[in-house]
This record gives structure tokens, sequence and C-alpha cells, in this order.
């Protein structure tokens, strides 16, 4: 089976280091199996999504050389196969409406290691939602991660009841994940660490659906001087389009890839260099505090 992997952004802003070393690992990934790599703009998320971010990531994308196989897919133009999905799940009475409201369920659940965890209080009561949430198993669910071995999470007390389909009406991004990853036909998964508990969820909802499960693989974040990850709501400067080579070598060596002695004089010579060494057991295991520059 070929492999076949990709990069999902939010269009909430452009892209900051944190957002290239993830996007270059996957590609890396992708690229040295001698595969495909997608592109895929998750933009259900509506209150998140900034105008003009979408083509200010495919812009900078394209500037480090990170060029995408086939059209460029939106997880908005999949609705029709989101609530299908929705359906199946129905069926199967793996569903059920909850009606917590935000301020009950903050005062009254635990945090798990990923996420809130549900306590099933609106189980078994036929109520209608808005909200659903998918019912989970009991026992226990493993994640075989192609980098970090196995994942292990209670399903009770660790994981709990997801929200499958939102207050305003919207699919959950589990879901929606979920059924895009069977639908362009994604064979491996290569993220940040900080979404190990979503790759969970959406193997527990392709295993429900009967869907293959790709394979999955999460590397480093990197953090800020305060140990929060970087990302767009902590203000990350964006990556500077016009050196697209120093972006690539500090992605690199956060990355703990080699580097060439020599500065490469165009971004796909470097991409072709690393491509050729490109090596997940290096990866670093912890997560990378970046210095000021
Ligand atoms: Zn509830």
């Amino acid at each position: 089976m070929q492999y076949r992997g990709r990069f999902a952004p939010t269009p909430s802003g452009p892209l900051h280091l944190g957002s290239l070393v993830t996007a270059l690992a996957s590609f890396l990934d992708a690229r040295a199996h001698a595969g495909q790599w997608l592109l895929r703009i998750d933009d259900l998320d509506t209150p998140r999504i900034v105008p003009g971010a979408e083509s200010l990531i495919l812009r900078q994308l394209e500037a480090h050389g990170l060029h995408w196989d086939e059209r460029t897919y939106r997880q908005s133009a999949h609705q029709d196969a989101y609530r299908q999905a929705l359906s199946v799940l129905g069926a199967r009475a793996d569903i059920f409406g909850c009606q917590c409201t935000r301020a009950a369920l903050a005062q009254r659940l635990p945090q798990g290691p990923d996420d809130a965890v549900y306590d099933g209080h609106c189980r078994g009561l036929g109520l209608e939602g808005p909200v659903l949430r998918f019912q989970v198993p009991t026992g226990r669910v493993q994640l075989q991660d192609r980098w970090r071995g196995s994942i292990l999470r209670d399903l009770t007390t660790e994981v709990g009841d997801f929200v499958v389909r939102r207050r305003d009406g919207q699919i959950g991004y589990q879901l929606a994940s979920a059924v895009d990853e069977q639908l362009l036909g994604i064979t491996q998964v290569v993220r940040g660490r900080d979404l190990i508990g979503s790759s969970l969820r959406q193997q527990l909802l392709l295993q429900a659906l009967g869907q293959p499960v790709p394979g999955f693989a999460h590397g480093p974040l990197l953090l800020d001087q305060d140990g929060r990850k970087l990302s767009k709501q902590n203000h990350a400067s964006p990556i500077d389009d016009r050196c697209p080579i120093d972006n690539l070598l500090r992605a690199l060596s956060a990355l703990a890839q080699p580097l060439p002695e020599e500065r490469p004089d165009s971004v796909p010579a470097l991409l072709h260099w690393a491509i050729a060494r490109w090596n997940p057991r290096a990866l670093p295991s912890t997560d990378l505090t970046m210095g000021h520059r």
C-alpha cells in the first residue's frame, strides 16, 4: 500500500516555526517513503478562521518548497460524508445527546491526560442534544505510535465520551478528521505530540465506523520561554517567507536531523538533501524550548 500522508492546518493565522516543524516532519516522512503528501485545510471551526489566512499558509508552504500532491482539500466541502458517518454511529447507538451546560461541565469534569473526561451524565437519557457525544466502550485503548511505541489510555477514566457534534451544530473535530483520513486514503498521520489524545479518539471512531485506521506518529513540540506550545494563540511570530532556507535549517535542527556542512544554494536542494537523510530515530523525545533570537 502506498504511503499517503497529510498536513492539516487550521486557517486561523500564518504558519510559525512550530507549525513549520510539524509540516516538515510529515513532508520528509512521506517523501522518504516515496509517498504522497496531501494538504487539507481544517476550516470547520469558523469562529477561529481568519480571512486571508488560508492563502497565506499556501504561499508559505510553497515558499518553503513543501509542495503537496493533488488538489487542496477543505473540510467544509465534506459535510455530506460527516453527516453520513454520524448516522452510521447513530444506527449503532454509539452516540447520545448531551444537554450539560458549559458551566456544569467546567465544574464537574476532571482533567484527563489529554482533555476533560466526561462522566457519562447524559448517557441513556434519550436526550436530543444539540451536543452529540460518542459513547466510549469500557476497557483500554492502545495506540501504536511509530516513533513513541505503545500509548495506553483507560477509556472510562482517561478518555470519556467525547463530542462529535458541537453546540453550534457543527461536526466535531475528532469525527471530521477521522472521516477525512478515510476519505483521502491517508495511511500515515504525522502530527505534534499535543494531538495524541485526538489520534486515540479518531482511532476509536474509525474502528466504530468499520474503517481502516491509519498509522500514527507524534513529533516533538516547540515551546516558548514559559513552557507553552508555540501557537497562534500565544502570538508566535509568523515565519518570514523571505528566508526559507534559514527557516528550514532551524526546523531541521529542532527535529535533530543532520544539517549540511555547507549552506545549500536552493530550497529544493536542501529538501532533497534532507529527505535522503530523514531519520525519525534521531527525533528528540522531549519538547524543545526556543531561545530568544
Ligand atoms: Zn451531558
